[in-house]
Parts: structure tokens; sequence; C-alpha cells
């Protein structure tokens, strides 16, 4: 299943296309000193291995401008430098040979110093966003819309567009940050229905994990499932490689863009849980953070349930009788002691990602795994019943309480 787009004008960030049908871009920002050359491309780097498109670094002062001229040619992704009052270092970017620019209407006000990085810009043919922040509107548009609306961040950036076609410069992309969600999504439906141009979407100041987590995701995954947005950011207080991490993590699990890494499916555990299901499936998270395979991995607390719940996985483990039971696409394969359920996940996801599903299923006698797994489940079912939890013998006991018997 996949969702429609709307469709924009396509631009290109260095060498990342954004918009015209192109696949949603990840974004995230350094938190380094620019100036601090070595810093940031540390954190540029982590930044890509987590799955970044985009990394955008402030330039803030000439020592950061210099910094950028050193970044840019380093940088194993396209570099966009943030610029907010000063225009001179938008100018400044612009020589150090950054991919793209953001400007924050709001900040930089004046019509000709607007035209002037705009005419810059088109001559190098770098892109620029036009990144309408809710927190910084201009004060004047503040007050004819009496107060912060999504009218007010659409004129805001339709103000922005007008001086730049004066200049004949079109690489253009637009945000309408804010940090209220409903606000936020409102300003972008506005604006997608009035210009074509590529959107960059985000909750602004989403504020720290979870709760930053959920009100981006929210904003975010809103107007995404209704064909608003071309490129993405997660404003968290937290590492930007978490940024990076949700982004990835949050088109991939929508299906806007090809899986890169493992889907960790757990149950949520239960009564008749075998083993601590929270801490095995964060260790199998750590296990198979760093590896690139792109597989649906299941853990499950136990075989009564667990394998026909996620039959659907590439690969999973279900635990009963202190062994791990392992299924690919829904048929046993295996059967190891219950300290090692971690390290077979990683080996069997190993193989199957190398060899496929098939060639893993036929490396083994399932018709053995079967009939373990039938002995361990029935021996469970026979133990515990249907009433894992023990509720009805609960229930029996609680009314002999209350009636005094
Ligand atoms: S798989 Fe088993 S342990 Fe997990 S929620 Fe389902 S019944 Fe409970």
């Amino acid at each position: 299943m996949s969702f429609e787009r709307r469709q924009t004008k396509q631009i290109h960030v260095g060498k990342v296309a954004v918009g015209g049908g192109a696949p949603i871009s990840v974004q995230s920002m350094t938190t380094t000193k620019t100036s601090d050359v070595e810093g940031t491309l540390q954190q540029i780097y982590a930044l890509a291995a987590a799955g970044c498109d985009i990394v955008r670094c402030t330039c803030n002062e000439i020592e950061a401008a210099e910094g950028l001229a050193q970044i840019v040619p380093r940088s194993p992704v396209p570099i966009i430098a943030d610029i907010h009052h000063q225009y001179k270092m938008a100018l400044a970017a612009l020589e150090a040979g950054v991919h793209g620019l953001r400007l924050n209407p709001g900040n930089i006000r004046k019509p000709e110093h607007i035209k002037a990085v705009a005419m810059e810009a088109r001559d190098r043919n770098v892109p620029i966003r036009i990144g309408v922040n809710g927190g910084s509107l201009d004060p004047a548009l503040y007050e004819k819309h009496g107060g912060l609306t999504a009218e007010a961040m659409v004129e805001s950036a339709l103000q922005e567009i007008a001086y730049f076609q004066e200049v004949d410069f079109d690489l253009i992309k637009i945000s309408v940050k804010a940090s209220n969600v409903p606000l936020m999504v409102e300003a972008y439906r506005q604006l997608s229905a009035v210009t074509n141009y590529p959107l960059h979407l985000g909750v602004t100041e989403a504020g720290p994990l979870p709760n930053g987590l959920i009100k981006a995701t929210a904003g975010i995954s809103t107007l995404l499932l209704e064909g608003i947005g071309d490129t993405i950011r997660y404003s968290l207080t937290a590492d930007p490689v978490e940024e990076a991490r949700a982004g990835r993590q949050l088109l991939e699990s929508l299906g806007l863009r090809e899986r890169k890494n493992v889907d960790l499916i757990a149950c949520p555990s239960c009564g008749r849980a075998e083993i601590d299901v929270i801490e095995v499936a964060n260790r199998a998270m750590r296990a198979f953070e760093d590896k690139k395979i792109p597989l649906q991995i299941a853990v499950m607390g136990c075989v009564v349930n667990g394998p026909g719940e996620a039959r659907e996985a590439d690969l999973g483990i279900a635990a009963g009788n202190k062994r791990g039971h392992l299924f690919v696409k829904g048929r046993n394969v295996a059967v190891v002691p219950e300290s090692e359920m971690v390290e077979a996940l990683v080996d069997w996801a190993t193989f199957i990602h190398e060899h496929g599903a098939e060639a893993a299923i036929a490396r083994v006698d399932t018709a053995l795994a079967e009939r373990e797994a039938a002995k361990d489940r029935n021996a469970l079912l026979e133990e515990k019943g249907d009433d894992a939890n023990h509720s009805n013998e609960k229930i029996v006991e609680i009314r002999k309480t209350i009636s005094g018997n």
C-alpha cells in the first residue's frame, strides 16, 4: 500500500533531490560549534550513519563560515547553512560552498538583504529554504493576524517568495514550523494548497524524549499521510542522532523509504510470558542497532501465541520451557537454549539477509523443530491452561473473601 503524494517542483540540495517525487529525505542539525571542524564532522558522520540525508549547521559568525569551508568538502552528505539575523553570514556560507541555505524571514526582514542573498544563491545554483518559525514570526504579521496563526505563517512564506521571484530565484523549499501540532498541521495544509514548492516538515522545539518524539511524529506523519511533505526534520532536545533515527524510522514504517535496518517487533508481554520480554527485546535492539539488516524480526514471550501472532515476520523467536523457538516466515526452524536467544536471532538474520529465507529453511529439519515446538506448547498449555494468569482461581478466592466463606 502506498500514499499518493502531492506533486511539487524538484530542487537539489547537493546530490539529494527534494520534491517532484524524490524519496522523502531526512534532515538533522549539528549541535557543535561550526568553527569546531573536527567535532562537527564527527557528528555529521554519525548522523549520516543513522540515516540522515542532509545536515544543517549554524552559520552565526565568521568563524562558523570559515569552518563550513573546511566541512563541506569532507562531509558525506550535503550541508545547509542556517542563517538567522545577519544576511552577510548567508553570503559567507555561499562563499564557503554550502549546498543550501535556510533563511528565517522573521529575522532577516530588509527586502534588499533578502534579494542580495537570493541573487547570489541563484548565480551559484544553491537552493534556499524559507524557514518560517512560529516563535520568530515577523511582528508586523503577528499584529495583522491578531497573533500566531496558520494564515500569518503562510503569508510570511509568500512574502519571501515574492522577494525571491523579483530576482528570478526559484530554487525554493519552505517550512512553516510551530511547536503547536494542530497549528503546524493547518499551516502546512494551507501552504500546500497555494504553492508547489517542496515542503520541509517539522514541529519546532518538540522537546525531550519521549514527548518530543510523540509531538513531532503526530505532526509530521499526519501531513505525510495526506501526501504533504518532501523532506523532514525531528527537532528533539536530544542527541541529533536520535533525530536522524526517528526520521528514518518514521519514513520506513510508513513505507515511504526503503527499509535499511531491522524492524524489531515484540509482543507487549503478559502473564503467559516465559521470559522478560522487555529485557530480551532491548538486548535484541542493541544487537541489531548497527547492522544494516532490513528484515522484520519478532521477539515473542511465549510459544503458545507468539509464533502465530508473528507469522508475517521474516524471523522470530518465542520462549517456552526455558528454550527459544526460532521461526522463519512462520515455520519452526530451530530450538535454542533461552540464554542464547539473541545470539541465535543475529546468526539467523545474518544468514537470511545473505542467502534468503528459503535457503535458511532448507538447511534444517523443520519437522523436528515443529515437533519440539509442539511439545513445549502443549506442556505449557497443560501446566498453565488457557488461564495463564490464574485469573479464574483468583476470582474464586476474591468471592470467598468477600462472602466470608
Ligand atoms: S506472545 Fe505470549 S507472552 Fe506475548 S503477549 Fe502474546 S500471549 Fe502474552
